[in-house]
């Protein structure tokens, strides 16, 4: 299995060249990929008006799905979670989130993992906490999202359709580390010969690896950027993240102002409330500051409890009182509550485990 090229990495003349040299017709290509991207049907052996031949040949040669999904795990209807076993006997979790949008709408959004374990070691996340074990292949997350297929019915037709319409980076691992095994995974996603999800659409998340960070501008980066911000001086950052000490603030906010000068992209500040650690008046006012000169936006977070750890979120009152202050420097910011963490799969809660846990 480890042998065979991934279909989604294969660019739509690749397949061609490749059906062509093994005696289909050309045009089956298109009818593939159409199967495969517009019908999300990724078990070869069921792609209809092929012929049997070409079915068969596509599952001989072509890796559909580099991670079993081994479990599941719902809450309500707000959030799905899978777990996924990958070859080397490793796990990664994989979250589904809706949430009720300000125009009344729903949003769907799916959280991805980029490394089994994190090397990054922020004190208050649950990834951290087995340290780093491996980058996930591109292979590996682009098949964390095949199983969150929606089939519905429509005319006495079937179709079948992702269950998101948006993509965070922001699972287990550090994005901007897996950069090189990332990109190619995300243009699966955005590319407009295969899943066509908008470049808006794809979030990414990071802990502020600046020097990488300063690439992105240059490469083009055509995605949404987040910064897990956390703390707005050095010296509340740097207790509670130890990135901050390679990367401290100075370079980061440099390096992200150059980001959103050159892609003209608006970066979103993560800061989650963590009672009597990054909770303070004096931080909310030096958070403003750097938004405003970031010109991001601020989304406020409440800290989803890990039991393994002595980090307690902020209250209510705290965080509109924070909020408040946000609100009086006149820049752009949203209060999220939390999603997901009755079942251990709101952010920060992804773990190293292979089981999801009882149900
Ligand atoms: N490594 C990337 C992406 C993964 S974490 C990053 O740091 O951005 C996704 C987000 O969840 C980050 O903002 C992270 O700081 C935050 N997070 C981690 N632990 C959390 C917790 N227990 N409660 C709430 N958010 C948490």
């Amino acid at each position: 299995m480890g042998e065979k090229d991934n279909f989604f990495l294969l660019g739509a003349d690749e397949f061609k060249s490749r059906l062509a040299s093994a005696g289909f017709e050309k045009y089956r290509a298109a009818q593939v990929f159409d199967a495969v991207y517009k019908n999300k049907i990724f078990a070869p052996l069921e792609i209809p008006a092929i012929p049997q031949k070409l079915r068969e040949w596509l599952l001989e040669n072509f890796q559909f799905c580099a991670a079993e999904m081994v479990g599941k795990k719902q809450s309500g209807d707000e959030t799905k979670k899978y777990l996924f076993e990958l070859n080397d006997g490793n796990f990664v979790e994989c979250v589904l989130l809706k949430a009720p949008t300000d125009d009344g709408g729903i949003r769907k959004t799916l959280c991805m993992s980029t490394q089994v374990g994190c090397a990054c070691a922020c004190k208050f996340c649950a990834s951290a906490l087995r340290g780093f074990v491996r980058n996930l292949t591109s292979a590996e997350i682009i098949s964390q999202a095949l199983p969150f297929i929606e089939e519905t019915t429509a005319g006495g037709k079937k179709s079948r359709k992702f269950e998101f319409e948006n993509i965070v980076v922001m699972g287990m691992g550090e994005p901007l580390i897996n950069y090189q095994n990332l990109m190619p995974a995300l243009s699966v996603f955005n590319s407009a010969e295969k899943f066509a999800f908008g470049a808006r659409r794809i979030t990414v998340s990071t802990c502020g690896i600046a020097d990488k960070l300063e690439k992105l501008s240059e490469d083009g980066f055509p995605y949404r950027l987040a910064i897990s911000l956390h703390g707005a001086t050095d010296e509340v950052r740097g207790q509670i993240m130890p990135i901050n000490s390679r990367f401290p603030l100075t370079r980061l906010l440099a390096a992200a102002e150059k980001f959103s000068k050159n892609c003209g992209r608006m970066i979103t500040l993560e800061y989650i409330l963590i009672e009597n650690v990054n909770d303070s008046f004096e931080q909310a006012r030096e958070l403003a500051k750097i938004a405003r000169r970031l010109h991001a936006h601020i989304n406020l977070i409440p800290y989803n409890k890990v039991p393994a750890l002595p980090w307690r979120r902020s209250d209510a009152g705290r965080r509109a009182a924070f909020a408040k202050i946000l609100d009086g420097a006149g820049v752009s910011y949203t209060l999220r509550r939390e999603k997901g963490s009755e079942i251990d799969a709101a952010c920060g809660q992804l773990a190293l485990k292979k089981s999801l846990g009882p149900q």
